[in-house]
């Protein structure tokens, strides 16, 4: 049974031609399941009733199962998705004035364990499919297309079914108008999938979101960086969170395997094809580890030749982290430093506090901790 919501586009249309038919219908079906949020092939009324007969037969459309939802004061929702037994992944929609953000997941746990991300801490156990991704925006769609204005009770539930097209707010435009890759999980260490995933937030016959939209952050993984420039080059946000080496193979470890000078030269490299002029750089602001004046400085000495922007992180603490949050006005000194080096430097909001959804406290749940990588680097240099 092949689960349609696994196949992007170029998917859907070997899947059509392997059972007879044009490749036309894959764009139609593409309309129903990721447009219209269908989850039932009776539903795609365009579709020639034989067709719809048989489509039951050979196909499924099986989103990720939705556990509950949670809603912040601040208006940031958080779902929670049962990707297997006791496994759980979190997606955040963060809504703002002009735009809406999703924050999407990609792996259950996180094989990197960078000393200050709740993520990492409890290490790594599958990587999502195409269809766990892709769904976090499918459901989320669902979810605020139904009534945009006030919290809805029960996403699953199957109130308010006036509206046609998902995704949409009254006055038609987008509720999700960003996505950023940025929820549990290294993107680049499970690449088909997200490209495949990503491909199909791009694509017009799905979600037709801009290349500038969609944000893949990433710690470093530079072959993957390289690889992701040339098939689908969307934004780039980079985990810096160091000056020097020293102390990022500390915080980032993957950072032993790639170090600053490779990263710095991949980062030049990805300006040149991305559809940004420039690099987010993350920096996540640890009280008297790398939020010192000398520490601005040498990013700014390290950043020098790269064309970029800053986005500095408040640390968002969890049980046992072993860091502070810098104070606000370290952080603020900070951002003048880099300011005065002719450098953007912007301080994220923290939001989705009260509800654990801000940047690295998505926990999630994750079964089996036996498989935690113990030589996490090197086991996954084959795979990208
Ligand atoms: N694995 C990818 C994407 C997921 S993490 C990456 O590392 O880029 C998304 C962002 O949240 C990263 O910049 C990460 O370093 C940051 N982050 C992780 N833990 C954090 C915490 N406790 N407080 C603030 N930001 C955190
Ligand atoms: Fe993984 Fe990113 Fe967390 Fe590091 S910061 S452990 S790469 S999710």
């Amino acid at each position: 049974m092949q689960n349609l919501l696994d196949l992007d586009l170029p998917g859907l249309v070997a899947f059509f031609e392997s059972i007879g038919e044009k490749p036309f219908r894959a764009r139609q079906v593409s309309h129903w399941l990721h447009q219209f949020g269908a989850d039932d092939f009776a539903q795609m009324t365009d579709l020639a009733k034989s067709l719809r007969a048989k489509l039951p037969e050979v196909a499924e459309i099986r989103p990720p199962v939705l556990g509950h939802e949670q809603v912040s004061d601040d208006g940031t929702r958080k779902w929670l998705l049962e990707v297997g037994p006791m496994n759980r992944v979190e997606t955040v929609f963060i809504p703002e004035n002009e735009r809406g953000t999703l924050c999407v997941s990609t792996q259950v746990g996180c094989a990197l364990e960078c000393e200050f991300c709740s993520t990492g801490r409890q290490g790594f156990n599958r990587n999502l499919s195409v269809a766990e991704i892709i769904g976090q925006l499918w459901w989320a769609n669902k979810a605020l297309g139904r009534d945009p204005l006030t919290p809805s009770p029960s996403p699953a539930g199957g109130r308010g079914e006036h509206r046609e097209s998902r995704g949409f707010g009254n006055n038609g435009e987008r509720i999700i108008s960003n996505v950023v890759l940025m929820g549990m999980g290294e993107p680049l260490l499970n690449y088909d999938n997200t490209v495949s995933a990503v491909s199909l937030m791009l694509d017009d016959h799905a979600y037709g979101l801009s290349r500038r939209r969609v944000t893949i952050s990433t710690s470093g993984i530079v072959p993957a960086m390289d690889r992701l420039r040339a098939q689908m080059p969307v934004a780039l946000a980079v985990s810096l969170h160091a000056p020097n080496d020293a102390l990022r193979d500390r915080l980032v470890p993957i950072n032993r395997k790639y170090p600053l000078k490779e990263l710095m030269s991949a980062c030049q490299r990805y300006v040149q094809d991305g559809p940004r002029d420039f690099i987010t750089f993350e920096y996540v602001m640890l009280d008297a580890v790398n939020d010192r004046p000398e520490d601005a400085e040498a990013l700014l000495r390290l950043t020098r030749d790269v064309s970029c922007k800053f986005n500095l992180i408040p640390f968002n603490p969890f049980p046992n982290s072993g860091f502070r949050r810098s104070p606000s006005e370290t952080v603020r000194r900070f951002a003048s430093i880099l300011m005065g080096g002719g450098k953007i430097a912007t301080t994220r909001k923290t939001r989705g506090d009260d509800i654990d959804a801000a940047c690295g406290q998505l926990a999630g749940q994750v079964q089996d901790k036996s498989r935690r990588v113990i030589n996490r680097i090197e086991q996954f240099m084959g795979e990208v």
